[in-house]
């Protein structure tokens, strides 16, 4: 069976992943199955250029097939921000808790009560013989400064997805259905099944 790193620490990208991998005929692996390796470096300006660098790298360096997340939040009062730097925004290996108080203090600051946001998410399949796949997804929203929920991970408790519900709110098959890493793992599924056929 072929096997696939996932080139991830982040337990909850990495729980949504496997899902939709579920029925693929693939062993799963991620980065914790691995000791000593090195950080990639992503310095790409755009969440596609990151999960390509990120894919590479740890395709080359694991000698297997790899598939990389590179995701965050963008608001639209904060000129796009966190964008890119969403899992670094209150700091190096910063904690979700620190990087959501980073979040409410930027819009406090700026005299935001709510704004439009969105979530991309660009995948990046990286096999062993330099094939890739790429895919994308985005979801619309609105964060609040008012937290509601405890499913899902990062940003979720302060993303409404309507008036009422956040993305922390939806159970995880809820969250699938409408989220950005849905989307993209519902383009890479039909994609990699081929591939793998
Ligand atoms: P990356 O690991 O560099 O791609 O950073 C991803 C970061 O974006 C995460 O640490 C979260 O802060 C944020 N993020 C991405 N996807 C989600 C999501 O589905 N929910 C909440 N936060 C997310």
């Amino acid at each position: 069976m072929k096997k696939i790193v996932i080139a991830t620490k982040n337990q909850g990208k990495l729980r949504e992943i496997k899902a939709a991998f579920e029925k693929l005929p693939v062993e799963i692996l991620s980065l914790a199955d691995f000791k000593n390796l090195p950080d990639a470096v992503e310095d790409g300006k755009t969440f596609e250029e990151n999960a390509r660098i990120k894919a590479k790298f740890f395709s080359e360096q694991t000698k297997l097939a790899c598939l990389a997340d590179d995701s965050g939040l963008e608001v639209d009062a904060l000129n796009g921000a966190p964008g890119v730097f969403s899992a670094r925004f209150s700091g190096c290996h910063a904690s979700d808790g620190k990087n959501n108080e980073k979040l409410l203090e930027e819009l406090e600051k700026n005299h935001i009560e709510e704004s439009a946001a969105d979530y991309r998410c660009a995948l990046c399949f990286y096999d062993t013989n330099g094939e890739e796949i790429l895919t994308s997804g985005i979801v619309k929203g609105t964060i609040k400064k008012i937290p509601k929920g405890s499913g899902g991970f990062g940003y979720d408790p302060y993303f409404y997805i309507d008036d009422k519900k956040t993305m922390a709110e939806l159970t995880a098959e809820e969250k699938d259905s409408v989220s950005h890493r849905g989307e993209a793992l519902r383009q890479m599924v039909p994609k990699l099944k081929e591939r793998l056929s």
